[in-house]
């Protein structure tokens, strides 16, 4: 029998990461030992006892074998932090595939020396009735920020400065002529590293709704019957999901247990982070991009302390080491964010399910429009199904128009603006009413179609759509397929087959010709660059500083306008063609959430979607805001082509500086994986490619990709593990390999 090592760290202070201990494994461990686990071992010239974490095994002795001590045994069932996050760090890299370095970096925050911050507040010194009136004045005055920070005020006595200047949008001018007034001041403080500060806690819980409260009821009894589960909660924004979880996480609370809210970046707006903090007051913290090293650490240290019960924040805040974790929620299930774009390549729905099962926590999902592996799972019982059905906030679902871009074509109008559009936008800025546009361009990839009939043109093999390089051919980046561009559409013949090439600065140009007067306001990756410009751009929107806003997907998540009447949606098909399985779906979702942007208030609103491809079910549904009915057509879809999440995908990405050697190192893995036996029950094995990646070479490093296709996880990690064996065996020269499982964007 072969002799099996494995390499020991002993120390987890982030620094020494890389310093590893080789042990022998004993034969009874062979087999048994996996990566991340905890064992005991004998160190030093004394030959204590100490514990260490396994990083790494196999067969290769690194020094003198005849010195080499052997490992004593497996602490099992470790119940310390620590533990608990080398076995996560363990099982990412056992199904994601990466280093145990890098899987440990993932979940452990860096070590940082705690420097005390500056602290500034912004303290109230006037009573409520002198607030009410300087409220009216500054409404008189139309001074919109001012009746925005008096308005927090009258909550609020304290708000931290960053707050006001920040997400308030508030500038420091006005915060000094309220100072003057002699209305606020602005207190210092060196404070512990707590980023919000608010001192009123204990909100008012609302009495929930039948339907509300059979969640709750149900999500604890399982939890307090001793098998906790996962769910999904399917309900519309409004509908009440936000209440449900506070509730969920005040029972758990009240067990003596904590709970992680994970929260897309981008929705993780100041309204919803206030509603946590006045609920749970200091026992709050939140996670997010704009904390420093530092920062971060000092939550997890706070969290681990027991001084936290509850952590808001997006993906990464599922890594805070809290002792005894009872719930996790993960709202906006469906978002992209959540699968992480670097090694390891974790997704966090799946990862939170691993973190539930080491802490007997629930997982509870939300969404309006859930991924079709949510539901999918849902569907097979592996989640347990909840739909709230009614907006608790008021307002209707919108009239939707769809609008045939073709037929406007072969009418005569060559405007980016359909004369529904146009018509619809006239009525609106003579009531003085407010409008969206929304230009779709998410992972907006050079895709072709016919402007005259629709057409797509489309792999043969693969049915994504191909898209257009320099070279003026069409390459598929699943398989490599690749043709040359036809002049004419092999449709119908006409010769308007091209890309879309419209973006939001000249929607916003063409807009300005037909209404010189529009004030409008544009959302996009240019101008939200700094900190702080997204928030701004959509308090001055919803202020009324602006007619119409235009945007890309930013401005169709999280925020409420309640003046907002219509929607107009420029291209719906831009994302339908991105040479991806989840165009249809990220289609759809985005539909649904730019419709429902209309009529949010007391008045009825309208959206008009603008499509060349009307019939196609991801418009058609999203129109009539119907989800199981785009659900039933997508995952039949997906069974046909055999995609997520009725069977599972491999991704292995090859970079290399050389194309000779990138593309003979894919060939090689290629065959290698092909070579994997995976035996009957295991489910059958297809090879996609190797082929160039969507995005052939980034800064001079090639990049190819090929696809394990199969109904079974298992075997995919039988592939990777099989793989980053192969590549152990191999002198490698700039080349790097990663793995993808179930891909979310094809690159
Ligand atoms: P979602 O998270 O689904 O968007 P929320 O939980 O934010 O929904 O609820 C939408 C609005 O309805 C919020 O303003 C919330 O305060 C209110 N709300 C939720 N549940 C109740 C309830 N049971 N009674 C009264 N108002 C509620
Ligand atoms: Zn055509
Ligand atoms: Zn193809």
């Amino acid at each position: 029998m072969q002799e099996l090592y494995a390499d020991i760290i002993v120390d987890i202070s982030h620094e020494k990461l890389d310093k590893t201990f080789q042990y022998r494994v004993p034969e009874r461990l062979c087999g048994v030992l996996e990566t991340g686990m905890c064992v005991v071992i004998p160190f030093g010239n004394g030959n204590k006892l100490i514990k260490g974490y396994v990083m790494d095994i196999g067969s290769q002795c690194k020094f003198d074998p005849a010195r080499m001590k052997e490992i004593q045994g497996l602490v099992k069932d470790s119940v310390e932090v620590e533990d608990r996050m080398i076995a996560l760090a363990g099982w990412l890299r056992r199904n994601y595939g990466s280093t145990m370095i890098q899987a440990l970096k993932t979940v452990l925050p860096a070590r940082q020396s705690v420097k005390k911050l500056e602290h500034r507040t912004l303290q109230r010194l006037m009573g409520r009735e002198e607030i009410l009136s300087l409220l009216g004045e500054s409404r008189r005055k139309k001074q919109v920020a001012k009746e925005r920070l008096l308005q927090e005020l009258l909550e609020q006595e304290s708000i931290p400065y960053e707050w006001v200047t920040g997400k308030l949008g508030v500038s420091a001018q006005t915060i000094r002529s309220l100072e003057k007034a002699g209305a606020v001041k602005v207190v210092s403080s060196l404070a512990y590293r707590n980023p919000v500060r608010l001192e009123q806690a204990g909100d008012k819980r609302k009495d929930l709704s039948q339907a509300q409260r059979y969640i709750v009821e149900q999500v604890m009894a399982d939890f307090d019957g001793g098998h906790p589960g996962t769910y999904l909660v399917h309900g519309i924004t409004g509908s009440g999901k936000t209440e449900v979880y506070m509730q969920l996480i005040q029972e758990m609370t009240e067990r003596g247990r904590q709970a992680i809210v994970l929260i897309p970046e981008i929705a993780l707006t100041y309204q919803t982070l206030l509603r946590f903090y006045r609920r749970f007051g200091d026992r709050v913290s939140v996670m997010n991009s704009t904390l420093s090293a530092g920062e971060k650490y000092d939550q997890c240290q706070r969290a681990k302390n027991g001084e936290i019960d509850v952590i808001i924040g997006p993906r990464s805040a599922l890594f805070t080491p809290f002792p005894r974790i009872g719930i996790i929620v993960i709202d906006e299930e469906h978002e992209n964010s959540y699968k992480s774009e670097s090694s390891p390549k974790y997704h966090a729905r799946e990862t939170a399910q691993e973190v539930a099962r080491l802490h007997g926590a629930s997982l509870v999902l939300g969404s309006a429009t859930p991924s079709l592996e949510a539901y999918y799972r849902a569907g097979k019982g592996e989640y347990r199904l909840f739909t709230l059905k009614e907006r608790l906030t008021g307002g209707q679902l919108p009239t939707v128009y769809t609008v045939d871009l073709r037929k406007e074509l072969r009418e005569g109008n060559r405007s980016i603006f359909s004369r529904k559009l146009q018509e619809l936008l006239s009525d609106r800025l003579g009531k003085g009413e407010q409008s969206i546009l929304f230009l779709n361009r998410r992972g907006y990839a050079g895709f072709v179609s016919c402007r005259a009939c629709g057409h797509v043109m489309k792999c043969p093999h693969c049915d994504v759509s191909l898209s257009e390089h320099k070279n003026g051919r069409l390459i598929c980046h699943y398989c490599g397929y690749s043709e040359i561009k036809p002049g004419v559409c092999p449709e119908c013949g006409s010769k308007y087959i091209s890309g879309f090439k419209a973006g939001t600065q000249q929607i916003e140009e063409k807009l300005k010709e037909l209404y010189p007067n529009v004030r409008t306001l544009r959302m996009d990756a240019d101008t939200t660059r700094t900190k702080d410009s997204y928030e701004q751009i959509l308090s001055a929107f919803y202020n009324g500083e602006a007619d119409v806003l235009i945007g890309t997907q930013m401005i169709v998540k999280g925020h409420d306008f309640p003046r907002v009447t219509l929607v107009g949606v420029l291209a719906a098909d831009l994302s339908l063609s991105v040479g991806d399985y989840h165009a249809s779906e990220r289609t759809f979702q985005l539909l649904t959430q730019a419709v429902g942007r209309a009529g949010r208030g007391s008045l009825p609103g309208e959206a008009v979607i603008q499509t060349y491809q009307p019939d196609h079910y991801a418009v058609v549904h999203a129109a009539k805001q119907d989800y199981e009915g785009f659900y039933e057509e997508d995952i039949l879809f997906r069974e046909m082509m055999g995609y997520p999440p009725v069977s599972h995908l491999l991704a292995v990405q090859v970079f290399a500086r050389e194309e000779d050697r990138g593309i003979r190192l894919a060939g090689w893995l290629a065959g290698r994986a092909g070579r994997v036996n995976s035996g009957a029950e295991a489910g059958k094995m297809q090879l996609l490619g190797p082929a160039p990646a969507a995005i052939g070479r980034i800064n001079d490093i090639f990049r190819f990709v090929f696809y394990v296709k199969c109904s079974n996880y298992g075997t995919l990690i039988q592939v990777k593990d099989s793989l980053e064996e192969a590549l152990q065996g191999i002198e490698l020269k700039q080349e790097t390999v990663q793995f993808d499982f179930d891909p979310m964007n094809t690159l």
